[in-house]
């Protein structure tokens, strides 16, 4: 089956907003065995909007827009579709009701122009929209497909979720493709390529290796009748790179650095407290990104200004002494937020962000320092990171929590 995407509006044409809608959309099909060969872009013009999806339902089995859904003028999608099929629009007394009710609900004054996210073609059934207004439409005829979903991403990804997807993989005749990525930390790209190089070789599942942020990805990809052959090739692969990779292994897909991280924090009873400062915060964000996170994180502290560590309980004299911008430093706010925040670990943070270079030290220059509180080993460590401001906070941040990680397996190795 060959599917094509389509997204509708002007701000996406010309780049005001960023098309996630059909990024979203093509990721998730090679799962249900479809095939993309195709994305178009057109604004809210309905002639041209016409010959897009004339085009596109000429030449694929499915075609599958995003946006011009809504209630105003310039949204057309489904003026073009019924155009492209040369079927009328009607009214349809349930979907109009529906709406009735749901400014009842909402409290809003009903619009006469709202009834437009009430209208269906003959060939059309509408789909069911959890999160906003407009239904999406569901046209079907001569054997092709024409999906229509609302814009906003967070209707869209829903719809898809709950009616689209189900719906396509029912119809899919092809081989579906299924992914995992496994995530690992400690290994250059390299040495992760000559350690899986026998594997490599594997045509089903393929096995990429890519170069991350946060350490070097390993993605299995398989294609199978159904999924759950697709997934047992996959189960049978992983098995085997993770003998190959060990603990270098540190998660999968949608697994965070810093979710792993904190779940060996809460299996252990142990709770973390972090002073930032080139950072500002980053890390702390990270952490409390995790669902649950409560469960181990304390709290933060962010200390830009000297005096603002030091009224957080950091030594002045090793300030004095060691220059803000240190191993000593940042050992000395590990271990004063730990103590400040009554928590059994501390993290501190220091460096030069740029653009500017500060106490003569060069921009890109980071110390991360853990306090384990006896728990752990504490460190503090130098590193050099590069690429502008955003990548080196950004970096420094991912660092402390393979810090933590690192720490965190020895201390297990140590016990056990
Ligand atoms: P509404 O009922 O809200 O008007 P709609 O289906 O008409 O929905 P649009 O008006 O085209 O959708 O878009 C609404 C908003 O959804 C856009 O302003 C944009 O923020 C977001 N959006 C639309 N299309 C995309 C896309 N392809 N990728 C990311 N965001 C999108």
């Amino acid at each position: 089956m060959k599917a094509e995407i389509i997204s509708i509006g002007t701000e996406l044409l010309l780049g005001e907003i960023i098309d996630t809608n059909s990024a979203y959309i093509a990721s998730r099909l090679p799962a249900l065995g479809i095939d993309v060969y195709y994305q178009h872009t057109v604004g809210d013009n309905l002639s041209r909007a016409i010959e897009v999806l004339r085009r596109a339902r000429d030449n694929n089995d499915v075609v599958i827009t995003t946006g011009g859904l809504g209630p105003t003028e310039d949204d057309l999608t489904r003026e073009a579709i019924a155009a492209v099929l040369g079927e009328d629009v009607h009214l349809d007394p349930e979907l109009a009701e529906g709406l009735r009710q749901r400014s009842l609900r909402q409290g809003t004054p009903f619009l006469e122009r709202t009834l437009k996210q009430a209208w269906l073609i003959p060939s059309a059934r509408p789909i069911t929209n959890a999160r906003g207004s407009a239904p999406g439409w569901w046209v079907e005829r001569d054997g092709k497909v024409i999906i229509a979903m609302p814009g906003p991403p967070g209707e869209m990804t829903r719809m898809w979720e709950e009616e689209v997807a189900p719906e396509l993989l029912k119809r899919s005749d092809g081989a579906v493709l299924v992914t995992r990525t496994l995530k690992t930390t400690g290994m250059g790209e390299p040495l992760v390529d000559e350690t899986l190089s026998q594997l490599l070789k594997s045509n089903n599942p393929s096995i990429g290796i890519y170069a991350r942020p946060d350490g070097v990805h390993v993605r299995m990809g398989a294609k199978a009748p159904t999924q759950d052959e697709a997934r047992r090739l996959i189960d049978e692969m992983e098995v085997r790179i993770r003998e190959l990779l060990g603990i270098a292994v540190w998660g999968t897909d949608n697994e965070t650095f810093m979710s792993t991280v904190g779940e060996m924090l809460a299996q252990r009873g142990l709770t973390l407290a972090v002073m930032e400062s080139c950072t500002g915060g980053l890390l702390s964000d990270e952490i409390t990104n995790v669902p649950g996170s409560s469960r181990y994180f304390r709290g933060g502290i962010v200390s830009y200004a000297t005096e603002v560590k030091e009224l957080m309980g950091v030594d002045p004299a090793v300030i004095a002494r060691h220059g803000v911008i240190s191993n000593e430093t940042a050992a000395a706010m590990a271990a004063a937020v730990r103590d400040r925040l009554l928590a059994d670990i501390g993290i501190g943070i220091t460096g030069v962000a740029g653009p500017e270079s500060q106490e003569g030290k060069p921009v890109g220059e980071v110390h991360i320092a853990i306090d384990g509180g006896g728990k752990l080993a504490d460190q503090s460590l130098t590193f050099t990171f590069g690429q502008g401001r955003e990548q080196i906070k950004r970096r420094a941040a991912t660092q402390a929590t393979m810090l933590l990680r690192r720490a965190l397996l020895a201390s297990e190795g140590a016990a056990s």
